[in-house]
């Protein structure tokens, strides 16, 4: 792990670096892997590029209710480039100047970049979902029957991208029917004669004798259940995996590296990946919005795989 410094809101007020600085923010911000991973491309960068030696990625744990402030004095201490992680990515998403369009239905944004009024939003974690799965996988979002678990942030973003791409139906599981009928309003007006549909938690196991999951069918796990080894299956893969087989299971929680749920896909011999390719993925393309330049995607994949290890 980096032994980088945690900086804080009182930093801002004395802050001077001469280079280029980017940073993420979060809160907590300790165990991110975030600043040794962009560090690394950057190191790399500057071997072709003199320009990325003065660049350098920091952290910051900021509280929510300082995020305003914090954006404020990023923005006036002259601050590139911005990641949100936990819990900012929404808060965020009202307070800034400006948002790419392809991150509006999302309603969060994780990447920020500097313009001269103000900060511009983001959202890479969409394309760092759909390349770790087309790489991790094999598989395309574009075509997919996709099963996705969870109804928080993660999987309104993983939702949307999965109809932006063009997928041939979604089906959102949750285990709080509120949550889901919510996240379900969100997204019909955005499904375009994609077929939609929302299944309760508990349903899943009970509806399943019914309920036709096509044989092909993407499984992403977008909960935060297998982030904890007592934690319940988001869903139980055996119920169906017998008679329809998924194409694979993408879980974005990489830490444990072996949730539960990745457990059981390779044990019944389903395709299956944890979210640590998702992260390096949202991680290059922010560097790209950042740099206008290509990003060492290699780098960033072994900064991040010792990061977890060191860490582990
Ligand atoms: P939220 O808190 O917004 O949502 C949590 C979701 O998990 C809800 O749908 C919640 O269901 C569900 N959940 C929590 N506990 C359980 C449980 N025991 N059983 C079943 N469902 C449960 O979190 P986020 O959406 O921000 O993050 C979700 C996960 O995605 C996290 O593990 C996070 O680490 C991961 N992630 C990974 C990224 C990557 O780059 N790889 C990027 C972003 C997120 P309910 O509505 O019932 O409460």
């Amino acid at each position: 792990m980096s032994a980088d410094p945690i900086h804080t809101l009182a930093d801002l007020d004395t802050w001077s670096f001469p280079g280029t600085a980017l940073a993420v923010l979060g809160h907590p911000i300790k165990h991110s892997v975030s600043p040794p991973m962009h560090n690394a491309a950057l190191a790399e960068m500057a071997r072709r590029d003199a320009r990325f030696a003065s660049w350098k990625y920091f952290r910051f744990d900021i509280a929510p209710d300082d995020l305003p402030v914090a954006l404020e004095k990023l923005h006036a201490r002259n601050f590139h480039g911005i990641n949100l992680t936990v819990p900012h990515k929404i808060i965020a998403f009202d307070r800034i100047a400006a948002i790419d369009p392809a991150a509006l239905p999302i309603g969060a944004v994780n990447t920020l970049r500097r313009t001269p009024a103000g900060w511009h939003g983001y959202n890479t974690d969409g394309y760092g979902l759909a390349t770790a799965i087309r790489e991790d996988l094999g598989l395309d979002l574009a075509g997919a029957h996709i099963l996705l678990l969870g109804a928080g942030g993660a999987a309104r973003g993983a939702a949307v991208e999965c109809l932006q791409r063009g997928c041939a139906s979604l089906t959102l599981v949750n285990r709080t029917r509120a949550n889901l009928d919510a996240l379900l309003a969100q997204l019909t007006p955005l499904a375009n004669g994609i077929p939609l549909n929302a299944l309760s938690h508990s349903d899943v196991a009970t509806s399943v004798s019914e309920w036709s999951v096509p044989a092909d069918t993407l499984v992403i796990n977008a909960t935060s259940a297998g982030l904890k080894a007592s934690d319940p299956l988001p869903v139980d893969l055996a119920a169906f995996a017998s008679r329809a087989r998924p194409a694979g299971v993408y879980d974005m929680i990489y830490n444990p590296p072996e949730t539960p749920l990745l457990a059981q896909a390779r044990a019944l011999g389903i395709p299956a990946a944890n979210g640590l390719s998702m992260l390096v993925h949202q991680g290059a393309r922010a560097l790209e919005i950042w740099s206008d330049s290509p990003v060492p995607v290699d780098a960033m994949r072994t900064a991040v795989h010792s990061a977890m290890k060191a860490h582990a």
